[in-house]
Formats: C-alpha cells, sequence, structure tokens
C-alpha cells in the first residue's frame, strides 16, 4: 500500500488489494463466470471504485440489490454486466432496462412488470431468483411452474430473456446448503421442462463458493471476500489468501496524565488502575464504531496494541496508553490487514458481537474515504 498521511480520520480503501482478491478468488473457485458484488456501497469500500478494481481483477459481472445501485455504476460510466434483485414494489424497471441492467425476479408480478419495461425493440435480462430454503424472496416452489411458463411465453414474444435462473443460501451448515442446492437442482429441472434455457445457473456467495465446490455453476456471487474478509465467523480472509482492503485510522486528538481511579468517558465504565495516559481518539459512533464495542474495542497507537478504555461516545473515545509516550497526531489504527500488526475487522466483530460484514459496511458520518492503488 502507498503511504498516505493520516489524517483526522478515515477509511483508506486498498483498490490494488480488490483486484488482487478477485484475481485469486477466481483461481479457486474456477468457475467461468465471477460477479463481484458492490451492494452497500461496495460494503462501506465505495461502490464505483470497487466495481472497477474488481472488474481489473476479472470479475466479469456486479451485483447490487437495488435498481438505485445498478444505475449509480452506469452513470459512471461502468459498462459490465449488473444484476439488482431486490425490488421496491413501484421500481421503475424502464430505467432498469434502459440503463441494460439485468433484473433478478421473485415474482409473477415483478417479471410482468419486467416484460411491459422491455416491450419495443429490446428485450429484459431478466434472472428468476427461486426459494430454496432461505425464506427471503424468491418464487415459491408452488409458483415455480407458472413463472417458467410465463417467462417462457414472455422470451417468445421477445419482451424478455430469461438469462438466469438463481438462488441464496443460508450458511447454516453444509447440510442445510446441500439440501437448499437440491431443492435448485430440482427449479432447475421445472425451468428447462418449461423450454428455458438459462445461460447463468447460480447459488453461491462467498462462504459457499469457498468451502461447497458442487454450488459454483456458472457464476458465484462473491462479496465479502472480495473486500479480502472470510465470510466465517472467526476465520481470516488470509487463510484463502486474502488480503482486507479496508483500514480504518485516525490520529490522536488529545493527550493527558491522570493519577489512579480517574473515571472515563460516559458513566466512569472505566477508571484508571495508576498514573497514566489517556488519549483521545476523534470516531464515535457517528462514524459507526460500536457502542457495543466500549472497554472491548482494539486499536493500535503508534504500533502499541490497546482496547478502548470506557464508553465509545457519538464523536470520540478515549485509550488508556500506560506510560507509552504518546502525543498529539499519533496514527491510530482500528483496523486494518492483521498481517500488518493492527487489528482485523474480525477483531471488531468479536468485540461487538456482530460479523465483519456488519462492521466495514456500518462505517459513515464523517469519515473520509481515500482510495490507492487502483488505476487513478
Ligand atoms: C449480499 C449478497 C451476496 C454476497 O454475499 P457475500 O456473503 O458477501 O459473498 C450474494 N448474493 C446475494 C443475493 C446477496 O444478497
Amino acid at each position: 500500500m502507498r503511504a498516505v498521511t493520516a489524517v483526522f480520520r478515515e477509511r483508506v480503501v486498498d483498490l490494488d488489494a480488490v483486484t488482487a482478491n478477485v484475481i485469486r478468488l477466481r483461481e479457486l473457485v474456477g468457475t467461468p463466470h465471477v460477479m463481484a458484488v458492490v451492494k452497500a456501497d461496495a460494503y462501506g469500500h465505495g461502490a464505483v471504485e470497487s466495481a472497477r478494481a474488481a472488474l481489473a481483477g476479472g470479475a466479469d459481472w456486479l451485483g447490487v440489490a437495488e435498481v438505485a445501485e445498478g444505475l449509480e455504476l452506469r452513470e459512471a460510466g461502468i459498462t459490465a454486466p449488473v444484476l439488482a434483485w431486490l425490488h421496491d414494489p413501484d421500481e421503475d424497471f424502464e430505467a432498469a432496462a434502459r440503463a441494460g441492467l439485468d433484473l433478478g425476479l421473485s415474482s409473477l408480478e415483478q417479471l410482468e412488470t419486467a416484460a411491459r419495461a422491455g416491450r419495443g425493440d429490446r428485450p429484459v435480462f431478466v434472472h428468476v431468483k427461486v426459494e430454496t430454503g432461505l425464506s427471503r424472496n424468491g418464487v415459491a416452489e408452488a409458483d415455480w411452474d407458472a413463472v417458467f411458463a410465463r417467462a417462457r411465453e414472455l422470451e417468445a414474444s421477445g419482451d424478455v430473456v430469461v438469462r438466469g435462473v438463481f438462488s441464496h443460501l443460508s450458511n447454516a451448515s453444509l447440510e442445510d446448503d446441500r439440501a437448499a442446492l437440491a431443492v435448485f437442482e430440482s427449479a432447475l429441472a421445472r425451468a428447462r421442462a418449461a423450454g428455458l434455457a438459462p445461460e447463468l445457473r447460480h447459488i453461491a456467495a462467498s462462504a459457499a463458493a469457498l468451502t461447497l465446490p458442487e454450488s459454483r455453476y456458472d457464476l458465484v456471487r462473491l462479496g465479502i471476500a472480495v473486500y479480502g474478509l472470510s465470510p466465517f465467523g472467526g476465520g481470516s480472509g488470509a487463510e484463502y489468501g486474502l488480503r482486507p482492503a479496508m483500514t480504518l485510522r485516525g490520529r490522536v486528538a488529545a493527550v493527558r496524565r491522570v493519577p489512579a481511579g480517574k473515571g472515563v468517558s460516559y458513566d466512569y465504565t472505566y477508571r484508571t488502575a495508576g498514573e497514566t495516559t489517556l488519549a483521545l481518539v476523534p470516531l464515535g459512533y457517528a462514524e459507526g464504531i460500536p457502542r457495543h464495542a466500549s472497554n472491548r474495542g482494539p486499536v493500535s497507537i503508534a504500533g502499541h496494541a490497546f482496547r478502548i478504555s470506557g464508553r465509545v461516545a457519538m464523536d470520540q473515545f478515549v485509550v488508556d496508553v500506560g506510560d507509552l509516550d504518546v502525543r498529539v497526531g499519533d496514527e491510530v489504527v482500528l483496523f486494518g490487514d492483521p498481517a500488518t500488526g493492527v487489528p482485523g475487522a474480525d477483531d471488531w466483530a468479536a468485540a461487538a458481537d456482530t460479523i465483519n460484514y456488519e462492521i466495514v459496511t456500518r462505517l459513515g458520518g464523517r469519515l473520509k474515504r481515500t482510495f490507492v492503488g487502483g488505476a487513478q
């Protein structure tokens, strides 16, 4: 990573790590197609920049939840295939069709709306999502035949092209995921029986793509792994040769020397054990630092490992650094690549009883975002 002078508070996203992770993941999964999932602003990493970095690594599809997220990619000039799969009941499929977005559809109503958006000179490319166990969206088994038959009619009339049939897994256990794959197989058979020949069958996200080879089909939809993190709680991206792309850091804003027994931050949930130095870090829950990680969240200050002392506040938290000679302006790393000796997003996930996905995606507020690497 190129050196960048630390600022008050920022997340640094290493776009070369995103590219390298996609290259590595393509080797690992060996599928004809790889979709980089860049929903939710690429899990906090910056949708447009991360999408470009993932495409540079050989991803040939991009995945988003909402049409608006796909339109943002198009407005930035990204022409790669994009699939959007979670829609408002009044979603503007016309705009999606004009922008050439593929639509993941979960009901007959959505299929009809998409077909109307395509009526005219060009078909709308759709991927029918089937429910295989997760109980979210996806066409229920009882409706498969009706939806597949109607999709075939709309294909014949030139309104839609059924480019894909897909689903999503629970990761509850390998047995549960294998059971869902069996349901997916029967959906694919019923689609074929209805006369459909979807070019892209896909069901695996990062977890299944890494551990369940039979789930890979024609395309895998990779989110968290693209950003260098493991989809498994307690795991590490390094186990798969992946490198975390995001570093969250800031600079010490104030330092004070205090006696033993001094209360620290709201509610005095921390008291100093002896005379010590307290460092003030200007990141708080407004930036997405979990208050739940009060007294637990790990930080690296001037290369030394500490934990937050007391409550995380809206704008700031305090760290008891003992007798270390910490100065205003010293760099504080909350998380980054553990291989460089700093805490990882996984350590923060453990400290806040959550998952690394939430740690990176929830960041925002007044945080700057800086990119390093990439083609810029
Ligand atoms: C978010 C999402 C993914 C990516 O999941 P990861 O676990 O981050 O790889 C894939 N498919 C769908 C439908 C999703 O919603």
